[in-house]
């Protein structure tokens, strides 16, 4: 893994003043690229040129310039130095560079070390603990004594997964040797997404730093939403979980002060950790209908349900005068920390 005083070796040869964003043509880069343009932050588009045409149709969400590439594992490392950028990894970048991120000579914006322990499903339950989050149960196959989740390794976006409720029922539809069981929670699916800033104040403090609620959303999952659509219709549905989209959620007000304390014991538990969880995260719940939240990931980055909020959302107007994204705030984060002289405070 390269080093943080390496990265921060690099961003000492950066021009402060012509510091870029860049990240890859996708997941939430029109919302990054449209949020660093109202902040008059130049961006770069790592591209496919197949693509290019798509995103050249969004004049205001596309990137100022581009860097075509051949494949999204083959991150220029020297051009975008060259050009002062900082990366945004969100989870198309993190999914498509995998293992190469970890030595990816280029400051990236948040702590590098929170992805690693994302993306390793041990580390992520030890965080999660660490954080006091309420986890759902686990099983082996032999224990399965009630309707569990069956999660496949990698599989963003929930392909692959299937529901079993006896050791007969797992043997039966598990082809696959890596997996994890977890109870099956009943209840309403919250994906809040968060921004730490531990440059700021004015928001909901957290080891002298700011936490704020940007938006919540949650996940449009094919074939398990509408299923009753189907079901009602006489045709029996096996529940599948691949994600196709997002839809905007709103919780009881009672509730955002339960967010707001999970959000900040994640950012606690994340110092002592890792050494802190700076800019974008999301905390994926489900609530019951005790109002028990139940957590199963984190997202220690920009995650895809805020492109629901390019204009802000029903929780950043109470926070900002003007529209507020998190792709916004990303830039704004990165402005204030040159301006501040902090910038190594929110790039690893
Ligand atoms: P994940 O890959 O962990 O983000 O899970 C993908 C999807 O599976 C989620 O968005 C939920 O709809 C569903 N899911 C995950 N864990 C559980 C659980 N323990 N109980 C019920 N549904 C779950």
């Amino acid at each position: 893994m390269i080093t943080k005083e390496k990265i921060h070796s690099i961003l000492k040869g950066y021009d402060k003043k012509k510091i870029k964003i860049a990240s890859i043509c996708s997941h939430t880069s029109l919302q990054l690229f449209h949020g660093a343009r109202q902040e008059g932050v130049k961006t770069i588009g790592i591209c496919l040129e197949k693509y290019k045409k798509t995103y050249d149709s969004f004049p205001y969400g596309k990137p100022h310039e581009y860097i075509i590439v051949d494949s999204y594992s083959d991150i220029p490392a020297k051009e975008l130095v060259e050009e002062n950028a900082i990366v945004i990894p969100h989870g198309s970048f993190v999914e498509y560079v995998g293992k190469k991120l970890e030595n990816l000579a280029v400051p990236m914006f948040g702590n590098r070390m929170s992805l690693m322990w994302e993306g390793d499903r041990n580390k992520l339950f030890e965080w999660m603990k660490d954080s006091g989050l309420q986890i759902p149960r686990l099983f082996t196959p032999e224990t399965i004594d009630r309707p569990c989740i069956v999660k496949l390794p990698g599989a963003k976006g929930g392909k692959g997964y299937t529901i079993v409720s006896s050791p007969a029922e797992f043997k039966r539809k598990v082809r696959e040797e890596k997996f994890i069981i977890q109870e099956y929670i009943s209840g309403v699916r919250v994906y809040p997404h968060y921004f730490y800033s531990p440059i700021s104040k004015g928001g909901y403090e957290v080891n002298g730093g700011s936490l704020e609620l940007m938006s919540i959303d949650r996940r449009l999952e094919t074939n398990i939403d509408e299923s009753y659509r189907a079901t009602l219709a006489g045709v029996k549905v096996e529940p599948s979980f691949t994600v196709i989209g997002n839809e905007s959620v709103i919780l009881r007000e009672s509730l955002v002060r339960e967010i707001m304390e999970m959000g900040a014991n994640v950012v606690k538990s994340s110092y002592r950790l890792f050494n802190g969880l700076p800019g974008p995260f999301c905390v994926e719940m489900i609530c019951t209908e005790d109002m028990k939240f139940y957590a199963f990931e984190i997202s220690a980055r920009i995650v895809a349900g805020t492109n629901l909020y390019p204009l802000g959302s029903p929780y950043t107007c109470y926070s900002y005068k003007e529209p507020m994204s998190t792709g916004r705030r990303i830039a704004r984060e990165i402005k204030r920390a040159v301006k501040l002289n902090k910038l190594e405070s929110v790039i690893y």
